[in-house]
């Protein structure tokens, strides 16, 4: 076990309020891609779509203005529905269940945490596996999208149907936010882990962090400052918390 490992397990086992803090990052290890790793969606050449800026093909114009290839776009790349946890997620859910971790807040919209087993997570970007209709609010099952034979999925009264993510453009949900903002805020560690944090306002949330120790788990060195205790580690997440099962 390497020095930073141990020191991450002491941090863990002294702590009993830890708060995560994640991104796309997470779960690559489960095959999903994230945006600006050499391998990321930002990074993949599609003939339909090189034209378009990657922020365009994930904004609210897009939605609006050029909605068949928004949903064509969707289809390709936001499909996460037959992908599985991997080591990161279930250790984040068992370090919940054994009473330490009190909240996941997570950029990202695969609902991968709760299929691990995570209860407290915030979805600050929302989640690709729920849909509405954007006229009555009608909520629709999570395949709809990918199984509807029209361009563009519409409802029975008119309305067309998108997933309940935050697109480039719109606000963050209240609810998600408040309830993440809350728990950052009563943390006594903070685990930063597979995210570049650029993506704002997301990013600006690990601000109201208050608490002693600050670790950082990511492929690429971040640059974060601290006044507490902070701790960096490169790496892989799911490989680095693996290290740290008994
Ligand atoms: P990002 O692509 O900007 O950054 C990902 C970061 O994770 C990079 O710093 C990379 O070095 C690091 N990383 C990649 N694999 C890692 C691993 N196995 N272990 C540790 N670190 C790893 O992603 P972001 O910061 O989350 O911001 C982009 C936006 O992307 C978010 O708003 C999120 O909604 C969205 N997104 C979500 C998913 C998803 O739901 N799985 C996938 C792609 C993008």
């Amino acid at each position: 076990m390497t020095k930073e490992i141990e020191e991450l397990k002491k941090i863990i086992e002294e702590s009993d309020n830890i708060v995560f803090f994640g991104g796309a990052g997470v779960s690559t290890e489960s095959g999903v891609p994230d945006f600006r790793s050499k391998d990321g969606l930002y990074n993949q050449h599609d003939i339909r779509f090189d034209k378009y800026r990657p922020e365009y093909l994930l904004s609210h114009s897009c939605l609006v203005y050029e909605p068949e290839v928004y949903y064509e776009f969707h289809r390709q790349k936001m499909d996460t529905r037959n992908i599985q946890p991997n080591a990161a997620h279930k250790y984040l859910a068992k370090l919940e269940e054994r009473g330490k971790l009190k909240a996941i807040v997570t950029q990202n919209i695969d609902g991968l945490h709760q299929k691990a087993g995570s209860k407290v997570v915030y979805e600050i970007h929302g989640s690709a596996l729920r849909n509405y209709c954007t006229k009555c609010g009608k909520e629709f099952p999570e395949d709809y999208i990918f199984t509807s034979t029209e361009p563009v999925p519409h409802c029975e009264c008119g309305g067309t149907v998108r997933p309940d993510i935050t697109l480039y453009e719109e606000s963050l949900p209240d609810d998600q936010v408040a309830g993440a903002v809350k728990a950052l805020s009563e943390a006594d560690t903070l685990i930063i882990g597979g995210t570049s944090l650029v993506v704002y306002p997301a990013a600006s949330f690990i601000n109201y962090f208050r608490g002693n120790n600050l670790v950082v788990i990511n492929l690429e060195r971040l640059d974060v400052s601290h006044r507490g205790n902070l701790l960096q580690i490169q790496g892989k997440i799911g490989e680095v918390f693996s290290q740290l099962e008994d």
